[in-house]
């Protein structure tokens, strides 16, 4: 049988495929994007509400040193929006023992979460954020987990709930399960640049970044073209309904979790990569109730439904959008069940009386269960960053991996962005 040739074939619509197909495209390459889904986007899918309010069903916070995320929006004509809600320690409530007070009223935590900053601070210093695995305590430091660096704190109960939610919320996985390299890496990083955490949204959603980025070469996107298998050295691709394609180049950006089922050859150092797992709800309501007593909807439980935030706080119109983070291994398991978008709402009800009775549609999104992202990002695990390191930048015959999973920005559309484009020029 014939088989279709293609100069370049990239695997995966979302933002770190479309950079690559993009940049491929403007320099004169042949390039055929395969998207499984029926929508470009990926992890970054953003939900209308019927008055036009929106919410992020996935990546949603831009930071003040995603300096590729921000170029994209002032390249395609968008605009930044400030995020506030959960930057005022004295309108943000921190749940334990079901009793729910502002971060503000308990003054110990102050000086105890310091504490946590500057022992992230010093692990940060010994990482090099351009070279992470050669420096001299790289490999005691990928060995340690996130737990243990805690654990020397000595923290009291209500830091030691502010913080794991922290981490959980960060990294979708517990501190356990969170190699001390990979976070100082990450916090090296992030301490590079001054600037805030969760400066922005785009203005009107993030899922415009994936389709504007798509429309100039929306020709060459199949949807709903899922890869069932391939082989990297022949270049050899074969979609779910039998089609054989043959590629000079391959561009995978498909999740580590989902790469090894399409790859039955793929390395044992990436096939155990740690992914953060869990979900998102986001429930309109009819005022933002939680102004009514002076809060901006942002609180950090020690229950399972983790952290909730106003995800229309920079959006017009009397409408509000409570957005629910479930994360890690709790908060994956309820993320995947329907009956959580009510009990969410009456956990609402607890920390803003007549949030229950203002609750308008509701939205769930689990990513655990997600046949094409089997999870939120990579976090890599104790022992796991070291190992897979050489992995994750090489080619395999015809194939260069790309994607959040590749990049020092993992976790973040940065990532995806930046790993694109490093991909693109690898294979020019
Ligand atoms: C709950 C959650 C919250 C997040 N919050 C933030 C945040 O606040 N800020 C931030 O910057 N980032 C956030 N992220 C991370 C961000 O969404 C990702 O890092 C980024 O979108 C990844 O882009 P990517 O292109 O690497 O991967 P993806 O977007 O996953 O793109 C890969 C594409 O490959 C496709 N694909 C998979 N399998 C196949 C197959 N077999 N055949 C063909 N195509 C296939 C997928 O459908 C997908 O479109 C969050 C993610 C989640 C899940």
């Amino acid at each position: 049988m014939e088989h279709v040739h293609h100069d370049v074939v990239v695997i995966g619509a979302g933002l770190a495929g479309l950079r690559a197909a993009t940049d491929l495209v403007a320099a004169g390459r042949d390039v055929l994007v395969l998207e499984a889904r029926d929508r470009v986007g990926g992890r970054v899918w953003t939900h209308r509400f019927a008055n036009g309010q929106y919410a992020e069903r996935g990546a949603e916070f831009i930071d003040t040193d995603h300096r590729d995320v921000i170029a994209l929006v002032d390249e395609l004509g968008l605009g930044l929006a400030d995020v506030t809600s959960g930057h005022d320690p004295s309108r943000r409530l921190l749940d334990v023992g079901g009793r729910a007070t502002p971060f503000a009223l308990h003054h110990s935590l102050a000086g105890e979460l310091r504490r946590w900053e500057a022992a992230l601070d010093e692990l940060a210093g010994s990482v090099d954020p351009d070279d992470p695995v050669s420096g001299p305590d790289s490999a005691r430091l990928d060995e340690a987990p996130l737990s243990a660096l805690v654990a020397g704190l000595d923290l009291g109960l209500m830091a030691r709930v502010a913080i794991g939610r922290e981490i959980r919320t960060e990294f979708m996985l517990g501190p356990d399960e969170i190699s001390q390299l990979f976070a100082g890496w990450m916090a090296a990083l992030h301490r590079r640049s001054p600037g805030g955490r969760e400066a922005y949204r785009t203005a009107g959603g993030n899922d415009q970044l994936a389709t504007l980025l798509a429309a100039p070469i929306r020709d060459r996107i199949r949807l709903g073209a899922p890869v069932d298998l391939l082989d990297p050295d022949a270049g050899r691709i074969v979609l779910t309904d039998g089609e054989t394609i043959v590629a000079e180049h391959i561009v995978n950006t498909a999740p580590l979790p989902v790469l090894g089922r399409m790859w039955f050859d793929m390395p044992y150092e990436l096939a155990r990569v740690g992914y953060g797992i869990g979900g998102k709800i986001s429930v309109q309501t009819t005022r933002r109730i939680w102004h009514d007593s002076g809060l901006d909807g942002a609180v950090d439980t020690e229950r399972a439904w983790g952290q909730t935030w106003d995800g229309s706080d920079s959006q017009p119109g009397d409408t509000g959008v409570l957005t629910v983070l479930l994360s890690s291994h709790d908060g994956a398991a309820i993320a995947s069940i329907d009956e959580t978008v009510q009990r969410v709402v009456d956990e609402a009800d607890r920390f803003f009386p007549g949030a229950k009775a203002m609750a308008g549609e509701r939205i769930r999104t689990d990513w655990t269960n997600d046949p094409y992202s089997l999870g939120c990002y990579a976090t890599f695990g104790p022992g796991q960053l070291l190992d897979a390191w050489p992995f994750l930048h090489r080619a395999y015959g015809r194939m260069v991996l790309a994607g959040e999973h590749t990049d020092g920005f993992c976790g973040f559309m940065e990532g995806a962005l930046r790993s694109g484009r490093r991909a693109a020029r690898d294979i020019s």
